[in-house]
């Protein structure tokens, strides 16, 4: 939900709901700047676009259309990744191909492109055509962390939205640490410590825990069921405990994909070796899979589940792809 970021980012927030209280251009271009809300809060501009503001998180959670949005199964959104070092023309050929037609669930239309700076020349210039007849509906929005490498034709043609700088970097900066990075912006973005002397003894055997249990898990794959409760479960047994446990994962996961890409390590800087080790032992689709088996095994908690079997059957799933 987008008001659920009102206070983290108020610029951009104040700017959203700008573009969503007047008429909707046909192209933005979000400078997202490594800001650790941008993805999310772009994709809840989105759902506030294609389906509407919910006013309530009880009336985001039973609505249908944001839960299709979210699980990807939505036919008026697409999203377009780099294939490998850019992306192709190709790819845009099958977008403006699959929005030939009328958009059927929606007044809108709208395709997301993912490190729009890796644009190849004739994929830009397929875009620059898309961008400069637009049809009505059809909503570009391009996100890149580095817009100054992005061809100056399509900034040019965007609305420009820049996040703010990286708050766990100014958090770091302030406090200078430089030992225990890991444990620190992890505190500071899962647990909500902005205070450098609130770290406790807690707060490391949370991330020792999670730590170990990567380790296990991905020596020892299925295997690793009978452990995780020694690991893991006998000390953090509150729901919200397993929660943070699977935020740590799924942010772990994501700086694993950071790794492989050669891109900046948001999080896990002090734990280079286990990237390296796990990036190894792991595909870009494997990782992207088990990030989003995470995510999903992660929303089951809402509900009244029993967390020694969520935990089995996560890592059974993960096992499967
Ligand atoms: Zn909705």
């Amino acid at each position: 939900m987008l008001g659920d970021y009102k206070n983290y980012e108020p610029i951009i927030y104040r700017q959203m709901k700008n573009i969503l209280n007047k008429n909707l251009s046909h192209a933005y271009l979000f400078d997202m700047n490594h800001n650790i809300y941008a993805e999310d809060m772009v994709l809840a501009f989105v759902k506030s676009i294609l389906c509407k503001e919910h006013a309530t998180k009880e009336e985001y959670d039973n609505c249908a259309k944001c839960k299709r949005i979210d699980d990807g199964n939505y036919q008026e959104l697409k999203k377009i990744y780099p294939d490998g070092q850019f992306i192709k023309k190709e790819q845009l050929d099958e977008l403006q191909k699959n929005f030939n037609t009328k958009p059927l669930e929606s007044n809108y239309r709208i395709y997301i492109i993912y490190e729009a700076e890796k644009l190849n020349a004739s994929a830009a210039n397929s875009l620059l055509k898309f961008l400069e007849e637009p049809s009505f509906g059809i909503i570009a929005i391009l996100l890149t962390n580095s817009v100054n490498s992005v061809l100056s034709t399509i900034v040019s043609r965007c609305q420009i939205l820049k996040f703010s700088n990286n708050k766990i970097q100014d958090f770091i900066k302030n406090y200078n640490i430089t030992d225990e990075v890991t444990l620190y912006k992890l505190s500071f973005t899962v647990f909500g410590i902005s205070d450098k002397n609130n770290i406790e003894q807690y707060h490391r055997d949370f991330l020792d825990s999670v730590i170990k249990f990567i380790n296990f898990y991905e020596s020892k794959g299925i295997k690793s069921i009978i452990y995780e409760k020694e690991i893991f479960l006998d000390k953090f047994k509150e729901k919200k405990e397993i929660f943070n446990f699977f935020e740590f994962l799924i942010l772990f996961y994501r700086d694993v994909i950071n790794y492989k890409l050669s891109r900046n390590i948001m999080y896990f800087d002090d734990y280079e070796k286990l990237l390296n080790t796990v990036s190894l032992g792991n595909s870009v689709e494997k990782i992207l899979n088990k990030v989003n088996i995470l995510i999903k095994k992660q929303k089951l908690l809402k509900n009244n589940i029993n967390t020694n079997m969520l935990l089995d059957s996560l890592i059974i799933d993960m096992e499967n792809n």
